[in-house]
């Protein structure tokens, strides 16, 4: 069969990839670590399960109206409202995963040849999903910052011109955990106005955040028309098997995108939908929950990097940290996966060599065990 050049310009996502390899491993008998997969340790909080439970009950089994049921539409931009967003239900698209959201915002915006700019490192999926739309990429090195972007802002305004077509911004960050002050992002809205540039605002980590103010790109001045809000339930619900997120974007292009989504997956699935109305209405104290305990274990693999003297970027959100490790990041993660049974993602799957990293979305023992390891087998 001759493939798409579309397909054949992109690798497999790279955390899927080695999460599945620490898998394999485990079926055979291994006891690996596995910190390489951006996932909850915790299951999803009974009330939502029971929704989604009662609404099958209730025969809510057929197909959904193709952007989302009235219900998590209205749900999601009372949310959004709440968070100083001016979105209505009309400028929803719920969908089968933010994964599957960000897909139809790069279809629907980016044609062959279009400038999209990255911040690195950048998770994995935007560079694969930008490449499939046709994009040339750009990349800011956000290394030499300490990963945050209010430094970088020069390096930004640099590379940003009037042939920039789009700018992914995503923080709390996947997979530095840097949470971007208000500075930073009046600095990418002045150099989007300024451009013309649309810019996507992933926000899926926005309530895994220690603390540090949450800014979305949409609020501010001159942002609404030219943002894309990407949320989704995975993260901060532990849904991430229900597959369901969505986007929130002026209406011209809920009609385009609405499109794709009518002639791919035609909806979310019927039942989780109403799940996700009773997440959105009744978790907050399980969220509470569980952001303290990504806390606990923040500070305690800050603490135990800091006993090996390896300097980790303060990561102030979402589950992930930045380690340093050798120039051959690969290497390093292949040989301690083999080696420590301890699986890390490199960090030249996210555009930026030299680091590896952990997604501390696993209980403080299994953390602990994970840096013993790693010091028995010399890796730290
Ligand atoms: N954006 C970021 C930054 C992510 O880390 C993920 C993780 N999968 C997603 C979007 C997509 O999440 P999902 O498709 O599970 O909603
Ligand atoms: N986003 C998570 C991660 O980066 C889940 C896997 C994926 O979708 O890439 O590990």
């Amino acid at each position: 069969m001759n493939y798409a050049a579309r397909v054949e310009r992109v690798e497999p996502s790279a955390t899927l990839a080695v999460s599945n390899l620490a898998k394999e491993l485990e079926a055979e008998g291994e006891d690996v670590v596995d910190l390489s997969v951006g996932e909850p340790d915790f299951d999803t909080p009974e009330h939502i399960k029971a929704a989604a439970n009662e609404a099958m009950q209730a025969g809510e089994t057929g197909y959904a109206p193709s952007n989302g049921i009235p219900a998590l539409r209205e749900a999601i931009a009372e949310k959004l409202q709440g968070d100083g967003m001016a979105y209505e239900s009309d400028n929803i698209i719920v969908t089968p995963g933010a994964k599957q959201a960000l897909f139809e915002a790069f279809q629907t915006l980016v044609d062959d040849g279009d400038e999209v700019v990255l911040l690195d490192p950048a998770w994995v999926s935007y560079e694969a999903q930008a490449k499939i739309a046709g994009a040339d990429l750009t990349r800011i090195d956000l290394g030499p910052y300490d990963f945050q972007l209010e430094p970088a802002l020069d390096d930004l305004a640099e590379a940003v011109s009037d042939e920039t077509e789009m700018l992914v911004v995503n923080s709390p960050s996947n997979p530095t955990g840097a949470v971007y002050s208000r500075a930073a992002m009046e600095g990418v809205r002045d150099l989007a106005v300024e451009h013309d540039v649309t810019v996507i605002a992933d926000e899926i980590y926005q309530h895994i955040n220690y603390g540090r103010e949450h800014v979305s790109l949409s609020t501010l001045d001159g942002m609404y028309e030219r943002t894309v809000t990407i949320n989704g339930f995975s993260k901060a619900y532990a849904m991430t098997g229900w597959r369901l997120g969505y986007l929130a974007a002026p209406e011209g292009l809920i009609d385009q995108a609405g499109k794709i989504q009518s002639h791919s997956v035609s909806s979310a699935v019927n039942f989780v939908q109403h799940a996700g109305v009773a997440a959105l209405e009744e978790t907050d104290d399980e969220i509470d929950e569980m952001v303290d305990a990504f806390e606990n274990r923040r500070d305690l693999l800050l603490e135990l990097f800091d006993e090996h003297d390896v300097d980790v970027p303060h990561p102030d959100g979402a589950f992930y940290m930045m380690v340093p490790v050798d120039d051959d990041d690969q290497e390093w993660a292949t040989n301690a996966l083999r080696d420590a049974k301890v699986a890390t993602v490199p960090g030249s799957a996210f555009g930026t060599p030299g680091y590896v990293r952990i997604s501390y979305a696993a209980s403080a023992e299994r953390l602990e065990e994970a840096v013993e390891r790693l010091t028995d087998a010399g890796y730290l």
